[in-house]
């Protein structure tokens, strides 16, 4: 089978390399050479465009930053609609707004064009090692024809319902995540202002109530988990500017049906202004620095 894949960067890449590794053929195409030729050096054929890597194939993944990302790769002069045959399979792998997934499902389907949304969790290690939970919107024949492909990514595959469920399911996900790590990285500031030591708190929170899967894995305080990007200066994992534009997407999502948040507003206000200091490239876990950068001496 030949796969059409476009957006090779951190999360792409590894992607492609368990494709490329179970034997597909694959095309890849990137707008920045360096990604592009990343993707060539593992295996994948150059394509020259999008139009270019998504002709001739079996079935195109598109693995790109954002909602407007998808809607231009899709459906702009020179996009995957010119360059797909009428009947063949796209799965969109990005994690981007689910009235997005369903706009560009609707233009595809005028062209005989079919797609799913099959956004993803596990972050960088979970895409190397094969391992990412991959939520799935679309109809289910679809995703029969796509799981060979999907299986070679990501050991849990679920189908969540119609097209734009996987990406309700990825934001409501990311909510929690997102949210979460800002409760974390709080409790262990307070905790610091006392003189409590990180690794007994950690200790202490593992074993209770508070124990989370962001804690155990994301730590945001370096030295505590080896693996967690906090231990490696902060690099990415999940940039502070995704987890951003993902919680801006549960809000817009929320207030799409009138669903009353709280939280996942302020927590994207305080990415947000991570970002506005400099640490949008950075994991999001690095809001806990941020957060560290205020002045202790202020008055209460
Ligand atoms: P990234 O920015 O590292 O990679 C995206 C790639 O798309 C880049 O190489 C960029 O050059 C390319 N691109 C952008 N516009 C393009 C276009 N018009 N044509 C071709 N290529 C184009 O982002 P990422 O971290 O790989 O994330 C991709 C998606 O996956 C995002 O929606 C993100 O929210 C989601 N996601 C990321 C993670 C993670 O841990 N990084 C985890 C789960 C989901």
């Amino acid at each position: 089978m030949k796969i059409g894949f476009i957006g090779t960067g951190t999360m792409g890449r590894p992607m492609l390399a368990n494709l490329v590794k179970t034997g597909f053929d694959v095309a890849a195409y990137d707008i920045v050479p360096a990604a592009l030729e990343a993707a060539a050096s593992l295996g994948a054929a150059r394509a020259a465009s999008i139009r270019d890597a998504a002709a001739g194939c079996d079935l195109v993944i598109t693995m790109l930053p954002s909602s407007a990302n998808v809607e231009a790769a899709y459906l702009s002069a020179g996009g995957i609609i010119e360059g797909a045959e009428p009947g063949r399979l796209c799965v969109d792998m990005s994690t981007v707004d689910p009235g997005t997934s369903q706009r560009v499902s609707a233009r595809l389907k005028e062209r005989r064009i079919r797609f799913i949304d099959a956004p993803v969790s596990g972050g960088v290690g979970g895409a190397e090692a094969g391992t990412l939970a991959i939520m799935v919107g679309g109809d289910a024949g679809d995703l029969e024809e796509a799981r060979p492909v999907l299986a070679a990514m990501g050991s849990n595959i679920i189908h969540v319902g119609a097209v734009g469920a996987g990406e309700v399911a990825k934001l409501c996900n990311n909510l929690i995540s997102g949210s979460a790590l800002i409760a974390v990285a709080e409790a262990f500031r307070i905790g610091e202002a006392y003189g409590v030591d990180a690794q007994v708190l950690t200790n202490v929170i593992a074993k209770s109530s508070g124990g989370t899967w962001v804690m155990e894995h994301m730590h945001p305080v370096p030295g505590i988990v080896g693996s967690a990007a906090s231990s490696r200066q902060y690099a990415p994992g999940f940039m502070t500017d995704l987890m951003a534009k993902d919680l801006a997407l549960a809000v817009n999502a929320a207030r799409e049906k009138r669903v009353p948040v709280f939280v996942a507003p302020a927590a994207q206000q305080l990415y947000r202004l991570a970002s506005s200091h400099g640490l949008g490239r950075e994991d999001f876990s690095a809001v806990y620095k941020f957060l560290k950068s205020s002045n202790d001496d202020a008055p209460v």
